[in-house]
Parts: structure tokens; sequence; C-alpha cells
């Protein structure tokens, strides 16, 4: 069962897309300096397709894209949400901090962010990082990290 502990409508996290992005819990990636340790716990409310939906007709037309903030310990879940995310017409995404793609991310996602979070080389904002954003088209990966460093210059942090 997957677990959020909160959700954010993020306009920088997947470039020219309106967000609703839940940050998940239960982690398990132990990234040194990790910049959300309280995600490494099981805590905070269920995510369901019901809470998704709820969301969804909530903000209506606003959300173009929902992006799941995790969910490394359950990536089959993510994934079912991910198809049922495109099954409401909104583009799915998936900010995971593993260092490889799920072998089903091509098919179910419109954007994919991998690659742990290491703090000397520091998050997608920054030019040195070790992890990557991709947007895919027809099954293609297209890497977009540039298109952060340069939108976020100025901006928060961007971390995961
Ligand atoms: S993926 Fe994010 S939340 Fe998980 S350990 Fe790494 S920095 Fe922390």
């Amino acid at each position: 069962m997957l677990r959020y502990t909160s959700f954010d409508i993020v306009f920088q996290e997947i470039p020219g897309e309106v967000t609703l992005a839940f940050n998940i819990s239960g982690c398990p990636n132990r990234c040194k300096g990790c910049h959300s340790p309280h995600l490494q716990t099981n805590s905070g409310e269920k995510l369901t397709e019901a809470v998704i939906i709820d969301l969804l007709e909530l903000y209506g037309s606003a959300i173009t894209c929902v992006c799941f903030m995790g969910g490394d310990n359950e990536p089959e879940r993510v994934v079912r949400y991910a198809q049922f995310v495109r099954h409401c017409n909104k583009k799915a995404a998936w900010y995971s901090g593993k260092s490889t793609i799920h072998d089903n991310a091509p098919q179910f996602f419109d954007y994919i962010k991998i690659g742990d979070y290491r703090e000397e080389l520091g998050g997608l904002h920054s030019t040195t990082t070790n992890q990557r954003l991709y947007k895919i088209e027809n099954g293609t990966m297209i890497d977009i990290t540039q298109s952060m460093q340069r939108s976020n210059r100025n901006n928060t942090q961007l971390n995961r």
C-alpha cells in the first residue's frame, strides 16, 4: 500500500504542465544526505485511486499531469496508478530514486525522473546532477534535464 504525506499543485517539477504531485512515503532508498528523511518512514494517508479521482475532480481541467514523487517501495502499484491517471485523461509522471528505468515506464508514463539524490551533485536544477528527467513520446525517451536547469536557475531546489 502506498502512502502519501502531502500533495501539492506544482509548476516546475514537470515543464509545461500543471501537476498534482503526491509526496509518497516508505522510500526504500537511503540516499546519503537525504533531503526528506520523513519520507523514509511508512507515514501518511493511504494513496488510492479514490484519493486521486477526488482531487482530480476538485481541481478539474486546471490539472494536466499527476506526478508520483516516490513509490519505489511499490513500483508495480505506481505503474498501475499511472494507467489510471491516463484513463482520467491526464499525463502521468514519476519521480523515482532508482538509477534504472522500470521496464513498463516507457509504455505508461509521459515523464519519468530517475537517479538517487547525491548531495554533492545536487538535484535536477544542478548542472552537475546525476539525475535525469525524461519526456516520453511514443515510447521514445527524450532527456529534458537541461530544461529544468534553465527554468529553475533562479528558483528553489528540486530534489527527490
Ligand atoms: S529518494 Fe529522496 S526521500 Fe528517498 S532516500 Fe533518496 S533523497 Fe531521501
